[in-house]
């Protein structure tokens, strides 16, 4: 069997492309006479490789210049550790729960800290993005903290918090580089990459210079000072360099596909055939509140848990992977990312209706 449509969480889809041309480039990458992989991070090859990634994304997502750029390691849950060590210099920081992953920074934030929580929706477990128009914003708040695209419950903030002067910190790990952003409505945003650009061990950290200070607090390891990595330029220590080679190959694909503008149009065609299919399906139903859909990560469920794992096991006989749901919700859930082809899309309605007609 060749390749499957895998619409896992993460670690996810990359494009073929880009696959193909890390493979060509395996044992000799351009007449070096080594792997990538083999490269000393120090040499002119190697830095070549990294400002370039950074360049082309700073193109993609029109990074301002005061801005900072970090390829650190760690993932995303390291951050959840060191945006309160670095940014809460009055121990004291707002955080808005629509899942898991907002949960979790939360309760890291809190071994620092105060950190309060001013929204959530985990009443209604997770299915929608709570009203940010109007929150209790703390006065001495340092930050107020989102996760943006919600993996787990497939939720979406449309419309950003008012954080009434606040700096914002957004994890963008499941939704980075879907579509165009403003980064300059954030104070720091950050990203695992195993969901929408590379392979796991990278994490991206982009980040307003003016955020960036010695001032941080005392117990915060080396590897953690956004400081100290920054004026390294992510080379402090060894970075995840191969890793980072891959990501930018990948901001060259998404550049190549016409950007961000043109990812939005092709991510949003993509979403529209599966929600329109959920919503006229008499068998399966999504599960979040329509405004505040995901274009990542799309839940679904039958309503009967045996059916879900029937689904489950047939879609993946016929090539569809990895579509049961995260173990904290059941039933089922598409991930669909920038490397999901359209055809992937078409394939698992087209796989849904038939299931649906055997089994209703
Ligand atoms: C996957 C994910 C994480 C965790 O990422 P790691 O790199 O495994 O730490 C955090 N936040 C969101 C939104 C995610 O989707």
């Amino acid at each position: 069997m060749g390749r499957i449509y895998n619409f896992s969480a993460g670690p996810a889809m990359l494009p073929e492309e880009v696959l193909q041309e890390a493979a060509d480039e395996m044992l000799d990458y351009r007449g070096s006479g080594m792997s990538v992989m083999e490269m000393s991070h120090r040499s002119k090859v190697y830095e070549g490789i990294i400002q370039e990634a950074e360049k082309d994304l700073r193109e993609l997502m029109n990074i301002p210049d005061n801005y900072k750029v970090l390829f650190l390691q760690g993932g995303a849950s390291q951050q959840f550790a060191a945006i309160p060590m670095n940014l809460m210099k009055n121990k004291v920081a707002d955080y808005i729960i629509t899942g898991q992953w907002a949960k979790k920074a939360h309760q890291e934030a809190s071994k620092y800290g105060k950190a309060n929580v001013i929204a959530s929706s985990a009443e209604k477990t997770f299915t929608y993005i709570p009203d940010c128009s109007d929150l209790p914003i703390s006065e001495d708040a340092d930050y107020v903290y989102i996760c943006e695209n919600n993996t787990i419950y497939g939720t979406k903030f449309k419309t950003l918090p008012n954080t009434k002067g606040k700096e914002l910190v957004a994890d963008v790990s499941s939704c980075i580089l879907s579509e165009p952003v403003d980064v300059t409505k954030y104070g720091l945003i950050f990203g695992g990459v195993q969901k929408n650009i590379g392979p796991a061990g990278v994490v991206i950290v982009i980040i307003r210079e003016d955020l960036i200070s010695e001032d941080v607090l005392s117990g915060t390891p080396t590897m953690l000072n956004y400081k100290i990595q920054a004026d390294a330029n992510s080379l402090y220590n060894t970075p995840p360099a191969y890793g980072i080679y891959i990501c930018g190959k990948v901001f060259k694909w998404i550049k190549n596909m016409g950007g961000l503008e043109a990812m939005k149009v092709r991510n949003e065609k993509k979403a529209k055939i599966l929600y329109d299919f959920l919503d006229e399906s008499k068998l399966f139903k999504g599960t979040v509140v329509k405004e505040d859909r995901s274009l990542m990560n799309v839940p679904f469920i039958t309503g009967d848990a045996e059916l879900d794992a029937k689904f489950v096991k047939e879609a993946k006989e016929a090539g569809l992977e990895n579509l049961k749901g995260h173990r904290s919700v059941g039933g089922m859930r598409a991930s669909i990312y920038n490397a999901m082809p359209m055809e992937g899309v078409e394939a698992l309605v087209e796989f849904m209706k038939k299931f649906e007609k055997e089994n209703n």
